[in-house]
């Protein structure tokens, strides 16, 4: 059964229970429609006649981008858009102005549906009030035949991009549906038709593909999300009443997310008593925040699992017992799932037999069909093999690994990508973005780890001309740099030297800086 089938069984079933809670209604143009949240029979009639409306309006088969940040109108239009036939791309609020129009403009769709304002002027927008007028007015609804299935792409997620242009990653219908079929059984598995369902906890926004994880999960087993907006998230008192008042069973986040919760020691069992489960992605899981939630929630399963965008959300899963946090650091990232194969390849394509270390290599039914409009990268990530008699792609993630007891473990990256608080960044994309303001010379952003996890950036720069004050000049930087790029992307330091160290080859010496002192 397809996702879109199984939403709509799920909101027969059951359309008064809540799908989608947002506690946080302050930003929210309700139009006179109930706050932020939204019940299974409002979510399937809104999507329903939405995609009608675009099926009736719009030409193309085009992608169409959602814009906002978890307005509980966004889920409506992406199932509207798929509904429809068409792939919806998530933009948050976070990103930047002129990183929005670049997306904008490499997506070129033929509406933008924005339950926010816009930062820039677009020429098809549809904004919340209309929205929700067409909810309101529209008679029909979308036809079973018209909905995205298949190798049909379902969603574009942007992510970073070494050439300061964000590249956006196609999934298919097919990869969603085989990545939810495996979800449900992570850890000890969920029960799809649980009487009052699972509530979970979503705290990425949906322009990251974490929140997959959550929002497809919640709509596959027919359960609730309970999203923690930006401002939620910034406060931690709001933070643990929101947390408190959620009942969740599920907590999806990254790890990062997790320690900041668990700075306060109110983020305990006692606060969520039905939390059942964690399931961490998106970034290394340490043995400490493992050894410090079994603490604060003895009960509570914890579960890493593993995967790039590319590969829709995560292909591997493991159950940290206290055994394996106890067996092994680094913790493994788990075994792959059905319809997956992980190969460990060297340099040359070899592929690496157990306890070596080398590039990982996702193969399987969950690979994306490519990044949208960019073949050549396209062609240099991604291919195509045959496994079991099936040929499948597959997608070179970058990450350096390797294999023992069955398990892939992770090792850090061999390119110039890192994750910083959960947050994918392409070391270029600060730079190339860098170079965009007149004063700079030349830029090398380094990243700072310790415990074997990136902590911060630092960007080192020549600029022109000479620098009365460096603190203020940081501080100049720092908000010129804003105008491109999303805040966990601006570097937490900036040191100025008259020239970087440059490697024999002419590029900036990264060894080099990351040894000076900043
Ligand atoms: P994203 O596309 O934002 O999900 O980022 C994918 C990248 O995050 C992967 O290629 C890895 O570098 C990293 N990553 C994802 N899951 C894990 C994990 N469980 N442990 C360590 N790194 C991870």
């Amino acid at each position: 059964m397809t996702i879109l089938d199984k939403i709509a069984e799920n909101a027969l079933k059951h359309p008064e229970r809540m799908v989608y809670y947002r506690e946080n209604t302050e930003n929210f143009q309700s139009g006179g429609v109930k706050g932020g949240s939204l019940s299974w029979g409002e979510l399937e009639e809104y999507s329903n006649r939405l995609a009608a409306y675009l099926d009736r309006g719009l030409t193309a088969k085009t992608p169409v981008v959602v814009y906002g940040h978890k307005n509980p109108y966004m889920i409506v239009c992406f199932l509207a858009c798929v509904k429809s036939g068409r792939a919806y791309c998530p933009v948050d609020i976070s990103v930047p102005s002129n990183r929005a129009e670049l997306i904008f403009k490499e997506v070129n769709p033929e509406v933008i549906l924005a339950t926010e304002e816009l930062p820039v002027q677009a020429e098809k927008v549809l904004s919340l009030s209309s929205i929700l007028s067409i909810i309101e007015n529209e008679k029909k609804i979308i036809s079973r035949a018209k909905y995205v299935s298949g190798e049909e792409i379902f969603y574009i997620i942007f992510t970073s991009g070494s050439t300061g242009i964000p590249k956006g990653v196609q999934i298919t219908g097919n990869c969603l549906d085989r990545f939810v079929e495996w979800a449900v059984s992570v850890g000890s598995g969920f029960e799809t038709g649980r009487e009052g369902g699972y509530t979970f906890i979503n705290q990425a926004p949906f322009s990251f593909d974490l929140s997959v994880m959550d929002l497809f999960l919640a709509l596959y087993t027919g359960g609730t999300l309970w999203a923690l907006d930006k401002k939620i998230q910034s406060d931690m008192k709001l933070l643990l009443e929101s947390l408190k008042r959620s009942s969740a069973h599920v907590w999806v986040s990254t790890p990062s997310f997790a320690d900041v919760c668990l700075s306060d020691r109110q983020f305990s069992g006692e606060l969520m008593p039905g939390l059942e489960r964690f399931l961490f992605c998106g970034e290394t899981l340490t043995n400490q925040t493992v050894r410090r939630l079994r603490e604060a929630f003895p009960k509570a399963e914890i579960v890493n699992t593993y995967g790039p965008t590319e590969s829709t959300v995560a292909v591997t899963e493991v159950v940290v017992t206290p055994g394996i946090n106890e067996t092994y650091n680094p913790l493994p990232v788990g075994k792959e799932k059905k319809g997956t194969r992980i190969l460990i390849m060297d340099q040359e394509g070899r592929i690496l037999p157990e306890g070596q270390k080398g590039e990982i290599i996702i193969a399987g039914d969950t690979v994306s069909a490519g990044y949208w409009n960019n073949r050549k990268l396209t062609k240099e990530k991604f291919g195509t093999m045959e496994i079991d008699e099936t040929v499948c792609r597959f997608y070179r993630t970058g990450d350096r690994g390797y294999k023992q007891d069955g398990f892939t473990f992770y090792c850090g990256r061999i390119d110039l990508q890192v994750k910083l608080h959960g947050y994918r960044i392409e070391i270029e994309d600060i730079e190339s973005n860098l170079m965009k303001l007149p004063c700079v010379r030349q830029a090398a952003v380094v990243p700072v780890f310790k415990d074997g996890k990136a902590r911060s950036l630092t960007a080192y720069l020549s600029v022109k001309g000479d620098i009365e004050n460096s603190f203020e000049k940081a501080q100049e930087l720092r908000s010129r740099l804003k105008a491109y790029l999303p805040e966990y992307m601006i570097p937490k330091k900036f040191v100025f030297l008259d020239s970087l160290p440059m490697t024999a080859n002419g590029k900036a010496d990264r060894k080099a800086l990351g040894g000076l002192r900043s």
